[in-house]
């Protein structure tokens, strides 16, 4: 059964900038299977088998996406799948004869069924421009989640599956995922208690369901003279509505405030936007998130243990929230002096801006930014905004395209037949070997903004590979670009969250359940980061050439210095990293505390303080999703994204190496534990070597 995952960039802070986070958001959070996606049989389409048993891949058609007509289409698909899946829990639950592997392709397919449904819904509700639709595709997630918590407390099945006898290392693998499953929703408890576990699991879906809502229907603007708008590009908003006295009212989309934060000259505008950006979610998700950390230790308690961190962290890499909080203290240690002396670089250069003595002058939170662009347009004169012209929306992600062709051997083609998605800037491709022409996969892209999509970057995998019935992924990749081009920074974002959607497309996995990117959450950045270095490689981006005629060449000299302008402030950067990490474990540990405070004097024990007024935590969507506890995540990926470098570090290109890494880490996607996978792909254990030392450069 399913995970329902988005990956992606949450940028949700302008000094996060090359640290890219994900969102993974699982039904209930430790319930793998609960979680995902189905696809939308909405009423218009046969669901899910229109691309199955056709016998072999080969002959697979590409995934139509069926976009839902009405709300009460959305429903009548949501109960159909439910009574799919309920007749199929009455089967499961009989059955005389001692139970074989097939019930785990009983399994299988009941993911798969999950998947039809809810995989397109999922996406829907972030980005379907009606709200109707988006409020149903969120009911239907609530209802199956309900369904989800009794199946698995379904003793009978329960039963038969622990007398299953796995027959190879992959049965073995998905076996135990699914007895975790049951077992983590609590099948082995007294019914008062698993009870106690329903009702939590519910309260969490529906609070964390509020406090995703209030984000993406927030419709606060503030209003600037263009004179306050000093130094900000003229594209982020001279189109934007206007008030009464005529000045602009800009919104709080990353579009809009990271090229403010980066380059408005006037500190008040700057500290303004900040604010509001820093202040998402209100008093109201506060109060959402306190209340979901405590259902969450309460759940954790129903189990024995004292804090949530520790029941979840048991299922992944890192194994414990000790072990995560060491890795922690490790980390800190290395950045904590590379920190210090980006600050004090952004402080002597903000002096210099200003006129005024070193003594007299404070960095403050919205000026990191902004100091650390100037510094990095006076120092290795690298302008991010002047990356637009070379990087057209349409040809960059061609370049992705070519760079897959190129490393991995695969062909991504525009769809030969226009399919109506959810909006006119949604594309459809499908996704095939090179050298058999088999039909891998089917890629959605939806790349520009717009009102009430989804804000961020992200790739749902919403359709997952499974031998057992021929069937292939389909995955969707949605950003917001600037329509005149993407700065390097974004390309970076797109090479990232198009890392995850070939780690989608690409698997080849037996069961639905280990598609992909169904890997542990410590696990599943690492692919996408390894790729975010390919965007300065002269021989990457040399493959643009073609398919852009017109758009002038970077030279290798310019991206160097773009490298190495990245880098800088990478202490900033990590420490914010690590400071989100600590928190979010904070909230999740044993001792019960009030999110805000907990923030509040954690930030204040930082470099650079904490603001009163303000109150991150209400936009951390994160941490209200399923990466509760999980996000140390992105450092301890990082670590291995780093090793998995190394191995192309002659070269970003070299056919070889991208093959053995398809076949060896890609195609498996969750059937191979991550550590096995790394072994086998790097001849040896992964270690932290290459990571300490890019943070020593
Ligand atoms: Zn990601």
């Amino acid at each position: 059964m399913i995970h329902r995952v988005e990956l992606g960039v949450l940028r949700v802070d302008a000094a996060l900038r090359s640290v890219p986070v994900l969102t993974v958001r699982q039904l209930t959070s430790s319930l793998r299977s609960l979680a995902v996606a189905l696809s939308a049989g909405l009423a218009c389409i046969p669901i899910a088998h229109a691309a199955e048993g056709a016998g072999s891949p080969r002959d697979a058609a590409a995934f139509v996406f069926s976009v839902p007509r009405s709300a009460a289409a959305v429903a009548a698909d949501c109960a159909a799948m439910l009574a799919d899946l309920r007749r199929v829990q009455a089967r499961l639950a009989q059955g005389s004869e001692p139970p074989t592997v097939a019930l785990l392709a009983e399994f299988d397919a009941m993911t798969r069924r999950e998947e039809d449904t809810l995989g397109p819904l999922g996406l829907l509700a972030a980005v379907s421009p009606r709200k109707a639709i988006r409020d149903a595709a969120d009911a239907c997630e609530r209802e199956h989640d309900a369904f989800v918590a009794r199946f698995l407390q379904d003793a009978p099945i329960h039963a038969r599956l622990q007398q299953v006898n796995p027959a190879d290392d992959i049965d073995r693998r998905y076996l135990r995922e699914v007895l975790d499953d049951f077992e983590d929703a609590g099948v082995a408890l007294p019914v008062d208690r698993q009870q106690r576990v329903r009702g939590l699991r519910e309260d969490i879906t529906g609070l964390t369901q509020r406090f995703e809502r209030r984000l993406r229907e927030d419709r606060t603007r503030l209003s600037f003279t263009a004179a306050e708008l000093d130094g900000v590009p003229g594209d982020v908003w001279r189109h934007a509505p206007r008030d009464a006295q005529g000045r602009f009212r800009l919104d709080l989309a990353q579009a809009t405030v990271f090229p403010l934060l980066d380059n408005a000259t006037r500190a008040a505008t700057r500290e303004r936007m900040w604010r509001a950006f820093m202040s998402q979610g209100g008093p109201e998700n506060i109060q959402t998130l306190a209340a979901l950390a405590r259902a969450r230790r309460e759940l954790a308690q129903q189990f024995g243990f004292e804090s949530y961190a520790d029941f979840v962290l048991r299922r992944r890499m890192v194994r414990s929230e000790s072990q995560a909080q060491s890795f922690l203290v490790t980390v800190k240690d290395a950045v904590r002096q590379r920190e210090l002396s980006d600050l004090a670089e952004l402080r002597a250069e903000k002096a210099r801006h200003l006129h005024q003595s070193i003594d007299d002058t404070v960095i403050q939170r919205w000026d990191v930014a902004f100091y650390s662009e100037r510094l990095r347009r006076a120092r290795y004169a690298v302008d991010q905004e002047q990356f637009r012209a070379y990087l057209p929306p349409e040809a960059s992600l061609r370049l992705a395209f070519a760079l897959a062709a190129r490393l991995l051997g695969v062909s991504v083609e525009p769809l030969a037949q226009r399919q109506a998605l959810w909006h006119r800037d949604a594309r459809g491709y499908s996704v095939t070997d090179t050298r058999t022409k088999a039909l891998l996969g089917t890629l959605f892209v939806d790349l520009y903004p717009r009102a009430d999509k989804f804000n961020h970057a992200a790739v749902w995998s919403f359709r997952n590979a499974s031998t057992l019935a021929a069937r292939r992924p389909a995955a969707a990749l949605v950003v917001n670009f600037n329509r005149q081009g993407l700065t390097l920074d974004e390309l970076e974002t797109l090479l990232h969250e198009f890392g995850h959607a070939l780690h989608s497309l690409l698997s080849n996995t037996r069961y639905a359940a280990q598609g992909g990117t169904n890997v542990p959450l410590d696990f599943v950045e690492a692919p996408s980061q390894m790729l975010e270095d390919w965007a300065y490689d002269p021989q990457v981006l040399a493959l643009m050439a073609p398919l852009c005629r017109s758009c002038p060449v970077l030279s290798a000299e310019r991206l160097a210095r773009a490298l190495a302008a990245r880098d800088f402030g990478k202490g900033i950067q990590f420490s914010r990293q690590h400071l989100y990490a600590r928190y979010d474990l904070a909230l999740h540990g044993r001792d019960s505390t009030e999110p805000l405070a907990l923030w509040t004097r954690m930030e204040a024990d930082t470099p650079l303080g904490s603001v009163s007024g303000t109150r991150f935590p209400a936009g951390f969507e994160h941490i209200a999703s399923g990466y509760a506890a999980g996000y140390y995540g992105y450092l301890w990926s990082l670590v291995i994204a780093e090793d998995l470098r190394t191995a192309f570090a002659a070269d970003r290109l070299d056919v070889q190496v991208g093959r053995r890494y398809r076949e060896t880490v890609l195609e498996q996607g969750g059937q191979v534990a991550p550590e096995e996978l790394l072994r086998r792909f790097l001849g040896r254990d992964t270690d932290s070597r290459a990571f300490f030392e890019s943070l020593g450069k």
